[in-house]
């Protein structure tokens, strides 16, 4: 099974959060709380109008040590060093030749990326007034759109990285989910448990008188399409067919 704990550590030392030109210094510290959050650790800040600020620290609310660890830079390209995927995280859908992501396919992308290349990755967000500019979009491989009010698309700077972030958390549990299920699988009823459990079903329904014997079509297909939505595990099964049997014993039979 996947180990999530090194996953999550792949994301905290393998993805970047880059805030370009920040304004408000509270934006910086309330990314740095997002960022805890989700679990990311790396800020890098090109050139921030303050920082660090007594507002940062204020609204980090004890993630000050992701303040502490940030990077801060003069120019975007700095804080891209080592990066092989960067994402453009942008409020308005431009005409620009840079292929668009949902945040969901942003983060397949990143951890997938992340875990089987091992390659680092950044997030890139803009200004608070004016977002990236083209030119730092053109440093992209990705631009990201998180789906908003298209009357009112623009999220605070903090709460971008918070969707963003959490999407990556969120793929990140599926894959622990997925291999659950995987290895569940070879647990599961086989095609031909179930087609013996169904020839045991009818029979037993036409026993007990609740099915028609000259007509069962129809609800055995209902009752088909019941169990093969539950995709009993072969213990369920062997728990229906038992309890089958037991009908069929204690049903009055006529001779
Ligand atoms: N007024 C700016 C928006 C700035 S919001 C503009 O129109 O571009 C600050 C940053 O948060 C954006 O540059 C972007 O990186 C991120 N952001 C805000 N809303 C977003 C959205 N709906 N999708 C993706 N990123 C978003």
């Amino acid at each position: 099974m996947p180990d999530v704990t090194k996953i999550q550590a792949q994301l905290q030392t393998q993805v970047r959060i880059v805030l370009v030109d920040t304004s408000h210094a509270g934006n910086i510290g309330a990314t740095a709380r997002a960022m805890k959050n989700m679990g990311l650790a790396r800020l890098y800040l090109v050139k921030p109008k303050q920082f660090p600020h007594a507002d940062a620290t204020a609204r980090a609310s004890g993630a000050d040590d992701v303040l502490a660890q940030a990077t801060v830079c003069a120019t975007l390209d700095e804080a891209l060093v080592d990066c092989s995927l960067v994402m453009g995280a942008s409020a308005r859908l431009r005409n620009l030749p840079v292929p668009l992501l949902g945040p969901r396919q942003c983060a397949a992308k990143v951890l997938g990326e992340v875990t089987t290349l091992g390659i680092e990755c950044a997030l890139v967000f803009g200004r608070e007034h004016s977002g990236l500019t083209n030119d730092e979009l053109g440093r992209c491989h990705y631009l990201v759109n998180i789906p908003t009010n298209p009357e009112y698309s623009s999220l605070n700077l903090a709460a971008a990285v918070q969707v963003l972030g959490y999407e990556l958390r969120m793929a990140t549990l599926d894959v622990q989910t997925e291999a659950i299920l995987d290895e569940n699988a070879g647990q599961l009823a086989s095609a031909d448990d179930m087609e013996r459990f169904y020839v045991h079903l009818q029979q037993t329904l036409e026993i007990t008188g609740f099915l028609d014997p000259k007509n069962p079509r129809i609800m055995m297909q209902r009752l088909r399409r019941l169990f093969n939505r539950a995709r009993p595990s072969e213990v369920e099964m062997n728990i229906l067919r038992g309890i089958l049997t037991s009908a069929q014993r204690h049903t009055h039979q006529p001779d």
